[in-house]
């Protein structure tokens, strides 16, 4: 065995603990919340190892999480008979490594207390959190199979100890050692009120010492007492399940500190059974574009906790969706491989698909502000939709929002079915143009015969249009049409005089265009007349079937 070690925190570590303490001094409960979500997600990881090891178990199968307090040594103690860590595990999971995601946490700090500690709970508080409350933490814990046991202990400034020690039942036991003034967490009716006003959705039970009134003062006896319901709330009937502990539950699974945007529950039945319990997050994660971003969906069997995987249960462009699903078919010891090309599962995933763009259908129609905050915070990966499910393509475009000429403002708010019913009744196509920023979108010299004319265009500047563009060709039998690409044609919206005019001049052009070809030579493709323009000299154009001018820049930019 090893001997008793220091170590520092890594610098971002020590950071992050400092801004916590600093900012969240008035979310004090909230360190309950985090400790007992890592005990239930501790035996939640053993019950799936044990289902293919069941000696995991050590003879005591009754998992639960148990939180006593002592008044005299002044600590909170939250006890789980989980999975428990190893030495490495204990270094990696708490001390030494910062998550992913960190760095981008760091760059968008403001400095305003407010609403840094609204980002430092986006950014998943977890276990540091104790340090809210305590000036000493103490974790004592064993893995389940092994012998040796590891203590871990810091202070919350710039290191912490660790060394072998002696424990009798696997799992993890945190100790607070309260700070000064905190003496709320040595009340037992508080802590109750606590626990069950942040935890009723966990699983497992949470066990507390009864107590008894004497001499005017609540005294623990030797009794337990189970304090949550202890129920999956996802397996219970949505008429007893409460909007907080829906937002409760969605805190949760998501690590998320603010409530939800919407979310759907329901239970399928039929070839398939399995109830999904499903959260739009009310702000986007910073690792939304992070390859190792968290995982978006828990998968349970008959309640039983298998896996958290975005992947197979939710398309990338849905990756923000957090939740639960619970299958009643699928074999307890499915593996990642399985999962892989179940048709169970895929059936599954199609199902919970279709709820999350009923439920978006759902918002966009009945709570337009809601769906406006929705469309500022995901808009960007929703719009990944059409190029990845081919089968709701049109749903999904349905879902899609754009800024555009006949607002002209940043705000994507224009739907393709508003843009419709406001096209000219000779109008066939739907006209959007494409650039770096929205700024060089509404100043395009390429619009300027669209706002002579009174043509509505879409104006599109995210990077990911182009891509959605390549699979979005139309909408409701309507093509869309780049402004900026090919011969300008305008179809029955030029009219016979506009037609004699534009031959007119392209006639009295003709010596000139010459000039500029040969002086520009290989630089250009083509030279024409344009009857685009009624301001600016000339303008740059694509080809029909070439890259349009700012893919071609996004490309270079990415160095291809
Ligand atoms: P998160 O729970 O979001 O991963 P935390 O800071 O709460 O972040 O916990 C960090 C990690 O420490 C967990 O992912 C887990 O691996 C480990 N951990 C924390 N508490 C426990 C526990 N009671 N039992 C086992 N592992 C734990
Ligand atoms: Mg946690």
């Amino acid at each position: 065995s090893q001997s008793k070690q220091t170590m520092g925190f890594q610098a971002e570590v020590k950071q992050l603990l400092q801004l916590m303490i600093h900012s969240l001094y008035s979310n004090k409960e909230i360190v309950l919340r985090e400790l007992i979500s890592n005990a239930s997600d501790a035996a939640d990881k053993l019950r799936f190892e044990a289902i293919s090891n069941a000696a995991l178990y050590e003879n005591d199968s009754e998992l639960n999480i148990r939180v006593s307090f002592d008044k005299a040594a002044r600590t909170l103690t939250i006890s789980d008979n989980g999975i428990g860590m190893r030495r490495e595990e204990v270094i990696n999971n708490i001390g030494t490594i910062a998550k992913s995601g960190t760095k981008e946490f760091f760059q968008n700090l403001t400095g305003d207390q407010a609403k840094d500690a609204n980002l430092i709970g986006q950014f998943g508080v977890g276990f540091y959190s104790s340090f809210i409350i305590a000036d000493k933490v103490t974790l004592i814990t064993r893995r389940a199979g092994e012998t040796e046991a590891v203590k871990w202990e810091s202070h919350g400034e710039g290191d912490f100890t660790i060394e072998a020690t002696e424990k009798a039942g696997r799992g993890t036991d945190v100790i607070l050692h309260l700070r000064e003034g905190e003496d709320e967490f040595l009340n037992d009716w508080k802590l109750k009120t606590i626990v069950r006003k942040y935890s009723d959705h966990i699983t497992l039970p949470i066990v507390m010492k009864k107590s008894e009134w004497k001499d005017g003062e609540q005294v623990p006896t030797d009794e337990d007492e189970t304090v949550n319901k202890a129920s999956a709330l996802w397996a219970r009937s949505k008429n007893d399940i409460s909007e907080e502990e829906y937002n409760e539950f969605y805190k949760h699974v998501s690590h998320d500190f603010e409530n939800p945007l919407a979310y759907t529950h329901s239970r399928v039945e039929g070839k398939q059974e399995y109830i999904s319990l499903l959260y739009v997050p009310a702000k986007a994660p910073f690792d939304l574009y992070d390859r190792d971003r968290r995982q978006g969906i828990k998968l349970y069997v008959k309640r039983v906790f298998i896996m958290e995987d975005a992947e197979k249960l939710m398309p990338q462009y849905l990756r923000f969706v957090r939740g639960v699903i619970d299958s009643a078919d699928l074999p307890l010891n499915v593996s990642r491989e399985i999962l892989q090309d179940s048709r169970d599962v895929e059936a599954i995933k199609n199902g919970s698909v279709k709820k999350v763009l009923g439920l978006l259908e759902d918002l966009a129609e009945n709570k337009p502000e809601d769906y406006a905050k929705f469309w500022e915070q995901f808009g960007r990966v929703l719009k990944e939709g059409p190029g990845e499910d081919f089968a709701n393509k049109d749903k999904i475009a349905s879902l899609l929002r754009f800024a555009s000429t006949h607002t002209d403002s940043e705000t994507q708010n224009v739907s393709l079915k508003a843009y419709i019913e406001r096209m000219k009744p000779e109008q066939e196509a739907i006209y959007y143009i494409t650039a770096d920023t929205f700024a060089a979108a509404k100043n395009s010299p390429h619009l300027e015969i669209f706002r002579k004319k009174g043509i509505e265009v879409l104006l599109m500047s995210d990077k990911v249009d182009e891509w959605l563009l390549g699979s979005l060709t139309e909408f409701e039998g309507k093509k869309l049409q780049s402004i900026a690409k090919g011969d300008l044609d305008l179809g029955k919206l030029e009219d016979e005089a506009d037609k004699e005019a534009q031959k007119q001049v392209e006639e009295q052009a003709k010596d000139l265009v010459e000039r500029i070809k040969t002086a520009l030579g290989e630089s250009v493709k083509e030279v024409k007349v344009t009857h685009r323009l009624t301001d600016s000299p000339a303008c740059l154009v694509a080809g029909e079937h070439d890259l349009s001018g700012n893919l071609a820049r996004i490309l270079k930019a990415a160095g291809q």
